[in-house]
């Protein structure tokens, strides 16, 4: 869509959509476009505005923003409920899947770190629970 700011003979100026140039330029010729104050059809362009989807891209601001705020909810969680091992991830996470709890204690913390793309298809592939988390930990294994 394309916005156009438009001028009668009157000098009334208006902003019209059109779906583009040629439309309006089809519509001005068929006499289709009225000033909406006057209602002549001698109608002329003005200035043409860029077209902007304003509305459509705040929405998308504000989608954005939501979805960040989603992703730091869950950053934190993950964070508050998990170790973070640092690259040690792999040998960590075997560790501590071979490693038996007794039946009266509470299940381990969850670990949190990094490993590549080979050794993380290993673990998944030795039956290891791991999932790719979507943000990087603010966490160093210093901290
Ligand atoms: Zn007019």
């Amino acid at each position: 869509m394309m916005v156009f700011d438009l001028r009668c003979q009157h000098d009334h100026v208006f902003e019209a959509w059109f779906a583009s140039g040629d439309a309006f330029a089809a519509q001005q010729a068929a006499g289709l476009v009225c000033c909406p104050l006057c209602d002549s059809s001698a109608i002329t362009k003005a200035v043409m505005a860029p077209a902007v989807a304003a509305k459509s891209n705040s929405s998308s601001d504000r989608q954005r923003k939501s979805e960040l705020a989603r992703l730091a909810a869950l950053q934190a969680e993950v964070e508050s409920r998990c170790d973070y091992v640092g690259p040690a991830f792999a040998t960590e996470a075997r560790a501590r899947h071979a490693a038996k709890v007794p039946a009266d204690q509470p299940p381990p913390r969850g670990i949190v770190g990094e490993t590549s793309i080979g050794e993380a298809m290993a673990l998944i592939d030795d039956g290891i629970p791991i999932a790719p988390l979507p943000f990087r930990s603010r966490r160093t294994a210093n901290a």
